[in-house]
């Protein structure tokens, strides 16, 4: 599909000042700054995609009969950009995100939008607030989403949407270095079930992750690991994040695509591997093997990984009923070593042989 609309451009009139962006930015953080602008495009049944705009961030007057607040047709992406050698700035696999993006629209039964305006979308955005991306290990987080604001209460795919990019100064999420993990294992709530929407980016896969991830909290976790929802037995991924097994022998495994999020960074992470000589499989695998394998030493290291936090160790598992220790509670080799290589990768620290780093001009 191409893309012959044009974003029209129409510059804040009242900008962040220098001085305050640099105190914005020093503060690091996840998800509390924005920038000065925004991207807008609509949708309307019949006319398509139209009123495409990068203007100044504000928020939206819509009605309280938009769909959205009663039904949720909501997707949302996460990416960073990210400022690399010589003040270049630069995407890590973007195409991956609009690629995505539409197959959660299409589950979502919301209208797919073609991959380059999505690109362009982000590209304005990044251009326009290239100021806003941290330097040193800091990175501009965007977050393309899309939502219903028809005013209609009857349950229907609605007929008008907005599709947004709005964007987030974060800090080096690793500020303490790379501190592990504690993970909390639910028992008595999944994420995803055979036919649900566990495989889409949408706003109410996360609603429903929330009060497992209160008590997360509760017991002293980050993160809550999600089990399927018909045995509650095969380890699924974590509230946001994919999962990562280390064996003995340096090889890894992972739990397979279907009900959960398919990652862009678990899929580079297994091309990575790879191409390092090591195996990785995709495999189902159960709580009570991850148990055995950590206390016969067969499985010596577990990490997370997504975008937000790139790749985090787990230390310790927590459940109703116990706890273990995974090796001995630090980031282990194979972790560091994943970690540095796509880090390394993603701030052009690594040549890039394979495509996946595009310098935004
Ligand atoms: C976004 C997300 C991930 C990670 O995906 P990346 O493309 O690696 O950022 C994993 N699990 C869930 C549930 C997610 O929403």
């Amino acid at each position: 599909m191409s893309n012959a609309l044009k974003i029209s451009h129409i510059p804040t009139d009242a900008p962040t000042s220098a001085a305050d962006r640099e105190a914005i930015l020093a503060k690091g953080g996840f998800g509390t700054a924005f920038s000065d602008h925004m991207v807008t495009i609509e949708w309307t049944e019949g006319i398509g995609w139209h009123n495409a705009q990068v203007r100044k961030r504000e928020a939206f007057k819509i009605d309280p009969a938009a769909a959205v607040l009663h039904y949720a047709q909501e997707i949302f992406e996460g990416m960073k950009a990210y400022r690399g050698e010589g003040d270049s700035v630069t995407l890590f696999r973007a195409d991956q995100n609009a690629e995505r993006f539409n197959a959660s629209a299409t589950r979502m039964a919301m209208p797919t939008i073609p991959q380059d305006l999505f690109l362009e979308a982000v590209d304005a955005l990044v251009r326009i607030d290239k100021d806003w991306i941290p330097s040193g290990n800091g990175s501009l987080y965007l977050r393309p989403f899309m939502f219903a604001d028809e005013p209609f209460l009857g349950v229907r795919p609605a007929h008008h949407f907005v599709f947004c990019v709005i964007a987030s100064p974060v800090g080096d999420y690793f500020k303490s270095g790379p501190k592990p993990v504690k993970v909390w294992v639910s028992k008595e709530y999944t994420r995803a079930a055979v036919g649900g929407t566990g495989a889409a980016k949408c706003g109410g896969n996360y609603a429903a992750s929330l009060v497992a991830q209160a008590q997360a909290y509760e017991n002293g976790c980050e993160q809550v690991v999600f089990l399927d929802a018909a045995e509650h037995k095969w380890i699924e991924e974590l509230g946001g994040m994919n999962i990562f097994f280390v064996k003995d022998d340096g090889n890894l495994f992972t739990t397979p695509l279907g009900t959960i999020l398919p990652g862009i960074t678990r899929a580079s992470l297994i091309e990575l591997a790879r191409s390092k000589g090591l195996t990785v499989e995709e495999r189902k695998y159960s709580f009570a093997e991850w148990q055995a394998d950590v206390a016969s030493g067969k499985v010596k290291e577990t990490f997370a990984c997504g975008t937000a936090a790139v790749v985090a160790s787990i230390g310790e598992v927590k459940f109703d009923g116990g706890s273990f220790t995974i090796g001995n509670g630090d980031s282990g080799p194979v972790t560091n070593a994943l970690r540095d290589e796509l880090s390394g990768l993603q701030r052009g620290k690594v040549a890039d042989t394979r495509g996946w780093v595009r310098t935004i001009k």
